[in-house]
């Protein structure tokens, strides 16, 4: 019996170090590393010693007899994967990184973000460096995405958060919630007090699609739906018309099927979920029967993985449909997929969509329709949206990467919602340099470049503003550790300017300023507050969904 790794892979690969006979691939030393849309375990070679199972921090790990049958498929995944990469002995025994010189004394690191980014790199500096780390959150709740941006029935995804709580217990990190690096505490009072600064702020804001009547009302980007129903507070407040029958998803990536799903899932099961209290209930009165998730390219170059793909195909009560005509290839595409070296991942992606097209549908079941090689041109309606108009596309080499190009056949479709789910953005970060076109901090492998083309002293960047809002929760780990591995080379070449004050100066400056921040104790208070009225509800949690409440229950 072989292990087998499942959907919910978060590419952290805290597993491949653990596993004793090297059978899980791509590592991160290895280039499909940066592209893979997950990590397979080898069948012939896994012993079933469990090791893997033990380190994965999302429970993405099971045995193969013991796949129930939405996972059994990755069965034939796992090994897919060794056809087309057969393992080879990537044995590099592993070097413990030096750490810096105890005579240099304690390294003083102040984190921005509360996030993965922020977490790994936490968690980093904890195992390789005699550290005292900040963190700062602006917000009264740690872990970022993995509380307001995973799906509220990605339920296993969030248990990665268990992993942080559990490495952070020492004293030698401490939480400054509900702080904000601009407004209560300024960069330079941060390098005041610390060697060095990492911002891991993310990717607040979301791409615009630049099309006429994407402002009217009805008209949302799938960032702030996301951060709705999982109950940010600060979109607490924003409310979603669910009263018409169909809505439009403009983009197919990851987001635009999580936000697919919950729009089509059966209120009981998302009742059994911590999804904020009211978007369920806006959501059991919701009439919508059909999303429609639209993508500019073809089905094999769609942005949705896979694994989140496949999953679809167990929803209960919801029909994914597609139109076989929209699956016709173009030549390019057509010898990509019949090139014996294609990646057996794009393989399933296309064969996925061949079954759905062929699936029976079911009378009164709920509908994701997916189409493909079309763009929105302009949103329409009298004083809300009514229609989204697009234009069919065809696919164009453009330095080796295939992009859509419009075509003169137009179409349009009657939608009273429409959610453009076109990618994430990062936001300036105070005074630091920004490139504008990519919405990241310039840097080199996580130094902050200045325009002078120099790394700014001690200011560092992990995450989605460091590389751009793609990849998935582990993805931030390798990210963390590049950022980390710099931070402390240059305190170990002494050039971090020492702190002029440290912890117990730190924290009188924002006593004096009347922060009403949120520590370790109070996050714990709220955590257990949560859970507790989820208890009884047989739910994981009840969020507070008000800075108020969050304040309240810290405090109490
Ligand atoms: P994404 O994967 O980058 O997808 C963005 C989509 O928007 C693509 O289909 C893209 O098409 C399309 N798009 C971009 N500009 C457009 C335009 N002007 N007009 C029409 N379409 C446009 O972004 P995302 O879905 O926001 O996800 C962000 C990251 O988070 C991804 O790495 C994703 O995998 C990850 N994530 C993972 C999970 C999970 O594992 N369950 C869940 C959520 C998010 P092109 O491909 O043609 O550019």
């Amino acid at each position: 019996m072989a292990y087998v790794i499942t959907q919910r892979c978060c590419n952290d690969a805290s597993c491949v170090s653990e596993c004793p006979v090297d059978c899980i691939r791509p590592t991160p030393d290895q280039p499909e590393f940066a592209t893979t849309e997950m990590l397979y375990i080898d069948p012939d070679t896994c012993i079933d010693c469990g090791a893997c199972v033990d380190a994965c921090p999302v429970e993405a790990i099971y045995p193969e007899d013991d796949l129930i049958d939405s996972l059994a498929r990755f069965r034939d995944v796992n090994a897919a994967y060794f056809q087309r990469h057969p393992l080879e002995s990537n044995f590099t025994p592993i070097v413990t990184p030096a750490r810096p010189p105890k005579e240099l004394g304690t390294l003083r690191v102040a984190i921005v973000g509360a996030g993965p980014a922020a977490c790994y790199a936490a968690d980093e500096l904890l195992r390789r460096a005699d550290v005292e780390i900040e963190m700062f959150d602006r917000l009264p709740t740690p872990w970022g995405l993995v509380r307001a941006g995973v799906a509220p029935d990605h339920p296993g995804t969030k248990t990665v958060a268990n992993m942080f709580e559990s490495a952070f217990r020492r004293e030698t990190l401490q939480y400054y919630l509900n702080v904000e690096v601009g407004t209560h505490i300024s960069h330079d009072e941060l390098l005041q007090h610390h060697h060095a600064v990492i911002y891991a702020v993310g990717a607040s804001t979301d791409r615009r699609l630049e099309v006429p009547g994407e402002d009217l009302p009805g008209s949302h980007s799938a960032t702030e739906f996301v951060a709705w129903y999982n109950g940010h507070p600060d979109y607490a407040d924003r409310t979603f018309d669910l009263s018409g029958e169909r809505a439009v998803i403009v983009g197919n990536g990851n987001v635009a099927l999580d936000v697919a799903r919950v729009l089509t899932a059966d209120p009981d099961e998302l009742a059994k979920t911590d999804i904020a209290d009211y978007a369920l209930d806006a959501l059991r009165q919701s009439t919508i029967r059909e999303v429609v998730v639209l993508g500019r390219r073809g089905p094999l170059q769609a942005a949705y993985t896979s694994s989140e793909f496949l999953a679809l195909a167990h929803l209960k009560g919801v029909d994914i449909v597609i139109d076989d005509a929209d699956l016709e290839l173009d030549q390019a595409s057509q010898a990509a997929l019949d090139d014996p070296e294609i990646e057996p991942s794009l393989t399933l992606k296309y064969t996925l969509a061949k079954e759905y097209a062929a699936g029976r549908r079911v009378d009164g079941n709920r509908r994701i329709v997916f189409r493909y090689l079309v763009s929105p041109t302009v949103l329409t309606g009298a004083d809300r949206v009514e229609s989204v108009e697009f234009v069919h596309n065809e696919l164009v080499d453009r330095e080796g990467r295939q992009v859509a190009v419009a075509t003169d056949r137009t179409g349009n479709i009657d939608a009273t919602l429409v959610l453009r789910s076109i990618g994430y953005r990062g936001e300036p970060v105070g005074d630091l340099p920004f490139d504008e076109q990519r919405g990241i901090v310039p840097n080199e492998h996580g130094r902050v470049i200045g325009a002078d083309g120099a790394p700014v002293p001690g200011v560092y960047v992990s995450g989605w503003i460091k590389r751009g809002p793609r990849g998935v929760i582990g993805s931030n780990r390798t990210d963390s550790e590049e950022t980390t591995e710099q931070l402390i080379a240059d305190f170990t070449m002494g050039r971090l300017a020492v702190p002029e004050a440290g912890r117990a100066a730190l924290q009188t400056l924002l006593a004096q300023r009347r922060v009403d921040l949120v520590d370790r104790a109070g996050w714990r208070a709220i955590d257990q507050a949560e859970k507790a009225a989820g208890k009884s509800a047989g739910r994981p949690r009840v969020k507070f969904t008000s800075r108020e409440d969050l304040l309240k229950a810290a405090r109490g």
